[in-house]
């Protein structure tokens, strides 16, 4: 058997590569770039005689490359495992999380391309997050969720 087909018969059952195990991957392979970053920093401020920052960096390298090490673990875990009912639901919260990021960046992108033209406000009461057009004044705003009434400047 050649070594491709003998691994995809060790792939079998197993969860494989989703988008969490890229994730753990890229992240795990940023902590160890920066822990090298860092290193290089701490041999930098011992040439400059910074003992006290020199530890400092000793000590974020160590804790960044312990990261990148975990992360690194999950990862491989993750692909390899054989419980991949909870592998992919574990990636489904992933998917919704990042969706949720992405949406909360799209709204404070469009937040600040309206900031001119719009004020933004949250309702006092339910934290429901508003808009009115700006320069009217003050104005009496009803919630468009828990119909509370409240007064705001534009
Ligand atoms: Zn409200």
């Amino acid at each position: 058997m050649s070594f491709r087909n003998r691994f995809i018969r060790f792939m079998q059952g197993r969860n494989g590569v989703d988008a969490l195990a890229k994730f753990l991957n890229r992240a795990s392979l940023i902590c160890l770039i920066v822990a090298i970053a860092f290193t290089f920093i701490s041999i930098a401020c011992l040439r400059h005689a910074a003992t006290g920052a020199a530890t400092v960096f000793r000590i974020l390298y160590y804790v960044v490359y312990g990261i990148g090490i975990v992360l690194a673990v999950l990862w491989i875990f993750r692909v390899f495992s054989r419980n991949v009912a909870k592998r992919q639901a574990e990636n489904t919260r992933y998917a919704y999380r990042v969706q949720k990021l992405r949406r909360w960046i799209a709204s404070l992108k469009q937040q600040w391309k309206d900031r001119k033209t719009y004020k933004y406000f949250r309702c006092p009461k339910c934290k429901q997050k508003m808009r009115a057009p700006r320069h009217k004044g003050k104005i009496r705003v009803t919630c468009s969720k828990c119909s509370d009434i409240f007064i705001t400047k534009t």
